[in-house]
């Protein structure tokens, strides 16, 4: 990347570099804030279309839907009579535990800022930077090394909560089937990738802070989407395999309808692949991973023990949505408009912090590594305050993916049977808020009442059945 003042061009006389990069940073900044509100505006008004979906199914008043045997199909009723399916019980605890999660997100951010803000106040954040620059003389490598500090600092401090949250807590409603060794191990395979990738992240970053201390901001996201998508690029081929098996399905019974539905839409995959999630969970999933060639359909293992042919088409189907829809892209530009917007904002809220505390803190500048817990702490607040965009961005590519996929697989009440499963772990029944802050993906009653819809209007096509 070649930073804009080191650029020539026929008026490099008039201006200073810094005007230069003055302007631009202007420029950016614009274009940045009306990306953020357009997106904002945007997830609003698909809110507003979804929330009225879900309104649906308690007031119907649309037209029922007739066979053309003149039998009478109502889709909130058909919703309501799927929802009616679960046992008192086994609703109560799923809901426990999926509202159980809406506080964990505000403990796991009060307790990781408490944590920083310790760095910072108690002078350890300086002393580990003093203890960095000791051990080498070579910049890039105090980075590294404060990193290595900071890191496994940071995860032992927050270590009970995750424990809990990831193992305790999970093994209580009967979702893992890890035992604490392996669980163990795989928190500590996700703490060497941190250092490695973070370390790299870092490395990069600080070099660029110090080099452009006014336009590191924007060089800064570029360099982080740029990493970002990387890591995206090379997940299923080199990371995902670290934490479990991918195997290729072999079962003609399952693999061919599935293939055949691809090539039906356009997908020219050969091979559909299994995940051994039931190595750490009893959770019901697929997904699609990587982008540039490095695609995958993946269905998990729970999904193929526990759900019929039918089911495992009706995700597959929604799989191949996402896939279709270029979800993989869009995500990235959707992260490109949030990173531009979280750099502004960590340029403004370092400044302002640091001007006012940086001396008690030993932490002088942006690109002072004693800083860091700063920039963490930043970004922790950003992305909790967005915690509803986030989930309503991808809340709404989901249903997108669940309309391409009744379309494509054709099999409602195979639908409406897999949303009942997902109700292991997601809230079956939100309200119209809940499911705005909180849902990634649509509540359950929402997605059910769009197959009983679907089926409504296909009813001359599957005929009678049921
Ligand atoms: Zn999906």
């Amino acid at each position: 990347m070649i930073p804009a003042r080191h650029a020539t061009s026929d008026f490099a006389c008039a201006t200073t570099p810094f005007d230069r990069e003055e302007r631009m940073q202007r420029r950016i900044m614009l274009i940045a804030v009306f990306a953020a509100v357009l997106a904002v505006l945007m997830s609003t008004s698909f809110v507003r279309g979804q929330t009225a979906a879900t309104a649906t199914p308690q007031t119907p008043t649309g037209a029922i839907a007739t066979t053309s045997t003149g039998e009478h199909f109502d889709p909130a009723a058909a919703t309501n009579a799927y929802l009616a399916k679960v046992p008192p019980d086994k609703k109560a605890k799923s809901d426990a535990y999926f509202e159980g999660g809406y506080w964990l997100i505000l403990w796991d951010f009060l307790a990781s800022s408490i944590v920083f803000l310790l760095l910072l106040v108690t002078g350890l954040s300086a002393r580990m930077r003093d203890l960095a620059e000791r051990i080498t003389r070579f910049k890039p490598i105090h980075t590294f090394l404060y990193w290595v500090q900071f890191l496994v600092l940071t995860s032992l401090l927050t270590f009970p909560l995750a424990v809990y949250e990831g193992f305790i807590r999970e093994h209580k409603y009967g979702l893992a089937t890890q035992t604490f060794g392996p669980w163990m191990g795989d928190q500590l395979k996700g703490l060497g990738l941190g250092v490695v990738f973070g370390g790299l992240l870092l490395m990069a970053l600080y070099g660029i802070v110090r080099r452009l201390p006014r336009t590191w901001w924007i060089w800064g996201a570029i360099t982080s989407l740029v990493f970002a998508a990387f890591a995206f690029l090379i997940s299923p081929v080199f990371i995902a395999p670290l934490f479990n098996k991918y195997t290729r399905l072999e079962d003609p019974a399952i693999r061919d309808p599935i293939l055949s539905m691809a090539r039906a839409n356009g997908i020219s995959a050969k091979d559909v692949f299994v995940q051994d999630a039931s190595r750490q969970s009893t959770r019901v999933s697929a997904f699609v991973t990587g982008f540039l060639n490095t695609e995958r359909i993946v269905l998990n293992d729970n999904l193929l023990k526990r759900c019929s042919v039918a089911e495992i088409e009706a995700v597959m189907g929604h799989e191949m949505g996402h896939y279709i829809m270029h979800h993989a892209y869009k995500d990235l530009l959707f992260i490109g408009i949030v990173v531009v917007v979280g750099f502004a904002f960590l340029r403004k809220g370092s400044e302002w912090a640091l001007g006012r505390w940086g001396d008690k803190w030993r932490a002088h500048a942006a690109g002072d590594l004693a800083a860091l817990p700063l920039f963490a702490l930043l970004i922790s607040s950003y992305f909790f305050v967005l915690t509803p965009i986030d989930n309503t961005y991808s809340r709404v590519e989901e249903y997108e993916a669940d309309i391409f996929g009744l379309n494509a697989a054709r099999q409602p009440e195979a639908e409406a049977e897999v949303d009942l499963k997902l109700g292991d772990y997601r809230k079956l029944d939100p309200g119209p808020i809940e499911e705005f802050l909180f849902y990634d993906h649509p509540g359950g009653r929402t997605r059910i009442y769009a197959a009983m819809r679907w089926k409504a209007e296909h009813l001359h096509e599957l005929g009678n059945r049921e």
